[in-house]
């Protein structure tokens, strides 16, 4: 058990993009403080944190007080270098623990570690060079998508390979840096898990999302998705599997393609998720309060949904339409304060709610 930190503590945010400014909005509501660390200036979250700290991960001083000035500390990405983490650990808890994060920085660790717990993954190959990527085909043979291990995101580090593909210019595309090869899954839908882990063990679910992307960046998320009663189940008792292996503390995000064989899981990421973000006008407790009631040791709150929601983010030049989309009827519009709007950038969402 963890002791429940009382009301005016603080809470460290490594990260200061949406995810950690809705996560501090969400404390701030219980009465917590946020302190974000953040190396690029006027983070987001930076609007609505009591403290922020601009500073580059490498920065052990910086990283070292702000450490101090926190009762706990969680994270926004999964990307964080692990010299940091091993200097906010001497000083304070980091929560969702590191084993989360090892796991899912790393496409090959983290598809071994699903495989091992009994769930299905798409087939898989480590592809460290030219005759591991020949060997990778042989095997698991094409359509199939070649992805780099690390720091891959919203379907960046990835090439499709068909029958035609070359694999040295997919290779290429790698730019060097270790992949796998993985075959391609032919689903009916794309759906994902939000599940919580209190400090005492316990889980909550919410309820699945239906994921549509675009350009490889989530679209819409609605719910509830398509899914039997028994699809829902096991979404539902995978997510919580993955949960108990990891001993976990948070909110995990567990993506999920649907398929006639069952479900089959894409990746795991040890953090609010962007679709998650319905459950802020769909739930009596939304995944970013959930996520700080887990790490700060209370109780987990009600996730149950109240309502039907379709969230739909809002990329780039999607801005031009807020002064419209304020006025629709039944849509809660959720604005992330970005002061430059770019091709492909995560500016906001809006949340129809109806049922
Ligand atoms: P990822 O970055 O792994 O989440 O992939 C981004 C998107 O690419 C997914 O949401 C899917 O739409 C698609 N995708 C990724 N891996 C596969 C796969 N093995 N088979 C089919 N589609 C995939």
């Amino acid at each position: 058990m963890i002791e429940p930190l009382p009301t005016g503590s603080t809470i460290g945010i490594l990260g200061g993009g949406q995810l950690g400014r809705m996560l501090a909005v969400a404390a701030s509501r219980l009465g917590l403080r946020v302190h974000i660390f953040e190396p690029g200036a006027q983070p987001p979250a930076g609007d609505v944190a009591h403290a922020v700290t601009t500073a580059p991960y490498e920065d052990a001083a910086a990283l070292k007080a702000f450490a101090e000035a926190c009762s706990v500390v969680t994270y926004e990405f999964e990307n964080i270098p692990t010299a940091a983490l091993d200097v906010i650990e001497e000083i304070v808890p980091i929560r969702p623990g590191r084993e989360a994060l090892r796991i899912s920085q790393d496409r090959l660790v983290e598809k071994t570690f699903l495989q091992d717990l009994g769930l299905t993954v798409a087939p898989f190959a480590d592809v460290g060079d030219a005759a591991a990527l020949d060997d990778a085909i042989a095997r698991i043979g094409t359509p199939s998508i070649l992805k780099t291990r690390r720091f891959g995101y919203d379907g960046k580090g990835q090439v499709r390979l068909n029958d035609t593909t070359a694999p040295a210019d997919a290779l290429a595309e790698m730019r060097g840096a270790p992949a796998i090869l993985e075959g391609f899954v032919d689903f009916s839908i794309e759906v994902s898990v939000i599940a919580a882990r209190g400090p005492g063990g316990e889980v909550a679910c919410y309820d699945p999302g239906e994921n549509v992307h675009r350009k490889g960046i989530l679209h819409t998320t609605t719910v509830p998705a398509q899914l039997s009663a028994s699809q829902r189940t096991d979404a539902v008792l995978l997510a919580a599997k993955v949960l108990n292996a990891l001993d976990y503390v948070g909110v995990l995000g567990v993506e999920l393609f649907v398929t006639p064989q069952g479900l089959i899981v894409n990746e795991i990421a040890p953090r609010v998720h962007n679709s998650g973000h319905w459950t802020q006008n769909g739930c009596v407790v939304d995944q970013f309060e959930q996520h700080i009631r887990a790490i700060a040791g209370w109780p987990l709150g009600d996730g149950a949904r109240h309502a039907d929601v379709v969230m739909e983010n809002l990329i780039g030049a999607d801005m031009d339409r807020v002064p419209d989309l304020a006025r629709e009827p039944r849509t809660a519009l959720h604005l992330y304060g970005k002061a430059e709007v770019k091709p492909g950038r995560k500016m906001g969402h809006v949340n129809r709610i109806s049922g």
